[in-house]
């Protein structure tokens, strides 16, 4: 990529929000809240099939197979540890 196909595709940064589930889009790549490239089958597990309506923009509403919070929360806690473990370190 050149400096030039770098600056070009800054301008043409376009955000797409979905009046409903408040998950955006970057030039077409759903993000998380937190910038993280996001993944729209997930989102759709999480958030537009259980509270999506006709005003959703996400392409995957409707597709099953994403994450549901089922797994995130075993994720979660499964994680918990290491993370509380990673914020005492933080805050001391
Ligand atoms: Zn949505």
């Amino acid at each position: 990529m050149t400096n030039s196909d770098r600056e070009f595709s800054d301008l043409k940064l376009e955000r797409k929000e979905c009046p409903k589930c408040g998950a955006v889009w970057m030039n077409g790549q759903h993000r998380w809240r937190t910038g993280n490239a996001g993944n729209e089958l997930d989102l759709a597990g999480l958030v537009c099939n259980q509270y999506g309506d006709e005003t959703c923009i996400n392409p995957k509403k409707g597709e099953e197979g994403g994450q549901t919070w089922e797994e995130r929360f075993e994720k979660i806690m499964g994680d918990f540890s290491d993370l509380h473990k990673k914020m005492t370190e933080e805050y001391e």
